[in-house]
């Protein structure tokens, strides 16, 4: 499943930046997930809880924000953001572009708490 995966990098990257910052508790973590990557956010979240269980970030909020695609034509330059399905080049008309935006999963923020005992079951 895609969405594992992506839980498990996420988690990965949460308890990496949590040692980091001496965090007690992961208590809400932001996501920017770029469309192009055509995640089920119900899975992700999911997965995310799943493989968060016993650790710090166990019943964190995982708060996701979709990132729309932005692509870049090679034939006349222009930046636009297509919708999914139609990516060619609104000015000219070609399908030849590169994707600049919206193929990353990026790690946005963390909301930590550093106090003993504010954990909830
Ligand atoms: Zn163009």
């Amino acid at each position: 499943m895609h969405e594992m995966a992506i839980a498990e990098a996420l988690i990965e990257q949460v308890l990496e930046l949590a040692r980091q910052n001496n965090a007690e508790k992961v208590c809400e973590v932001e996501v920017s997930l770029g469309v192009m990557r055509l995640v089920v956010p119900e899975a992700l979240e999911v997965a995310f809880a799943a493989l968060a269980e016993g650790t710090i970030v166990q019943g964190a909020t995982l708060a996701q924000v979709e990132k729309p695609i932005t692509a870049r034509c090679r034939q006349c330059s222009v930046e636009y953001q297509p919708p999914p399905g139609d990516l060619q080049c609104p000015q000219c008309h070609q399908a030849d572009y590169v994707i600049v935006d919206g193929d990353e999963i990026i790690l946005k923020s963390l909301v930590c708490d550093t106090e003993k005992g504010a954990t909830q079951q």
